[in-house]
């Protein structure tokens, strides 16, 4: 099984040492939505440094034999899933990140089960947020300050770092239910969105936050040590250069 760390972000192939599931079925006769049982998954991350766990529960049909004994039916179907640990599916984001920023993304990934319009307001704050942090453009509707980077991006005035794609992805986002509807309004206005319309909305987000800031600062890092070898062998020159100045004095 392919599974990625919320962690640490690390990619792996989870075997049996990192993986346990426990399964139970609840012993209650024909409720509403027909028998049902808890999964439990857990999943240990493989990177070392990170060890964390990760645990899911998960509410999966059951059925009653004849003779009355309750059974997991086997099959991937879950009605309903959620991350305890974690304790929501956001990703752990960076510190140079500014803090207002993943905080609102931290709490449109906390509720957006439980209120998706309200995460998907929280999430257009934090896209908002981002554009007047990243690129430097302030209007008062986000679909505004959509258009303004389009147009710097056309006269090739972009910000360092926001490339073509980002904003296609942002006009693809746009183009969902009522994302696009969530984009136009004002700020203040509250618009009904689906659970999954609210998640795209979040992965559109964590995909800006890699292309723009951990992209940026990526750059920086290795400048940095560019620079360091750069200073080191300078340094190394002018130690050389002197000795050589002073052995005809000796
Ligand atoms: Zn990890």
């Amino acid at each position: 099984m392919y599974w990625e760390c919320p962690y640490c972000g690390q990619g792996q192939t989870v075997t049996s040492p990192n993986f346990s599931q426990i399964q139970m079925p609840f012993e209650i006769k024909a409720p509403e939505c027909g028998e049902v049982g808890l999964r439990g998954i857990a999943v240990r991350c493989a990177n070392p440094e990170c060890n964390q766990l990760e645990i899911r529960a998960e509410i999966v049909r059951a059925d009653r034999t004849r003779s009355g004994n309750y059974y997991i039916l086997p099959g991937p179907e879950t009605l309903h899933h959620s991350r305890l640990l974690p304790p929501s599916f956001a990703k752990v984001l960076p510190d140079f990140i500014p803090a207002v920023l993943r905080d609102d993304y931290e709490e449109a990934c906390k509720i957006c089960d439980l209120s998706p319009k309200a995460s998907a307001t929280l999430a257009r704050r934090c896209l908002q947020g981002m554009i007047r942090d990243f690129c430097g453009i302030s209007k008062n509707r986000l679909i505004d300050e959509v258009n303004a980077l389009r147009k710097l991006l056309a006269d090739d005035n972009a910000p360092r770092g926001v490339s073509e794609e980002s904003v296609e992805a942002i006009d693809a986002v746009r183009d969902i239910g009522n994302i696009g509807a969530h984009m136009e309004k004002d700020i203040s206005v509250i618009i009904e969105v689906d659970a999954d319309e609210a998640r795209t909305l979040i992965e559109l987000i964590e995909l800006l936050f890699e292309e723009w800031y951990i992209a940026r600062e990526k750059r920086r890092m290795r400048l940095s040590k560019v620079v360091a070898i750069k200073e080191a062998k300078d340094s190394t020159k002018l130690i050389a250069k002197e000795a050589s100045n002073e052995r005809p004095n000796e």
